[in-house]
This record gives structure tokens, sequence and C-alpha cells, in this order.
């Protein structure tokens, strides 16, 4: 399995994707959480769409969810990587629904609400990117 390209990120630990991606590499996969209402929230970003709360809280997700839809691409995404490459929308436990690669699943077996679980894999010292296997 080739290491999938690194995200493009600022240098800035301020930026909520760089919080998003430093946070997968120390291995767990974590979603903001409102304060406010408790929603949970991806993509990141700075106010809840539920309740306008700017108060919010990087919260550790269970990283196990359900396939919602999918993608199946046969052109490599970028040299070296093998097709058929599958983008999944899953939609986790806590209700986030985040777009990922999925790993280990032919194409044939995907259906909707396959279960999965999380597996981040490292692209840098600062950096791990989510994708999702059948759980
Ligand atoms: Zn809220």
């Amino acid at each position: 399995m080739t290491t999938p390209p690194k995200p493009f990120l600022s240098k800035d630990m301020d930026d909520l994707a760089v919080q998003f991606y430093a946070a997968c590499a120390k291995g767990q996969l974590h979603f903001q959480r409102c304060d406010g209402c408790g929603a949970w929230r991806h993509l990141p970003r700075h106010t809840c769409s539920a309740c306008g709360s700017a108060a919010w809280t990087w919260t550790p997700s269970s990283g196990r969810g359900r396939v919602f839809s999918w993608t199946v691409t046969h052109q490599a995404p970028f040299p070296g990587m093998a097709t058929p490459f599958i983008t999944a929308v899953v939609e986790t436990e806590e209700g986030v629904r985040l777009a990922a690669g999925l790993r280990g699943v032919p194409p044939e077996q995907l259906r909707l609400d396959l279960p999965v679980a999380v597996e981040l894999v490292s692209v840098s010292e600062n950096a791990a990117v989510p994708f999702f296997r059948a759980a």
C-alpha cells in the first residue's frame, strides 16, 4: 500500500485543519464538539452551525462508523497508487460524516451501512490522514 499524499497545510497551528491532522498524527481521530450545545462537527470551523457558539473542544471519536456513500476511482489519483481506489463518506458513531479512503474492501463487497473503523496513516511528522477499513 502506497503512502497517500500529504494534505496541503499551512504552518499556522491556529489553522483548524492543521490541528485536525496533528491530532490524527497523535493516533486518535478527533472532531470538534460544541461546548454550547454538544453538537459534533466536521469539517473544522470556528462556530457551531447548530447554535452559533464559538466555544468548542477537540473531542476523541470512537473511530467507528458506517458507510454512508462511496465512489470507485479506476484511475490512480497520484502516481503509484493502487486502483481501484474507493473514497467513502463515513458516518461516524458521533454522527459526523467525513470523506476518506476505504481500504481492504473489494468494490463488489461495498454496501450501505457497512461497519468500518478508522486507520490513521502517517504522512509526515505532524500529520496523519484518516482511512477506513471494514470493521
Ligand atoms: Zn452548538
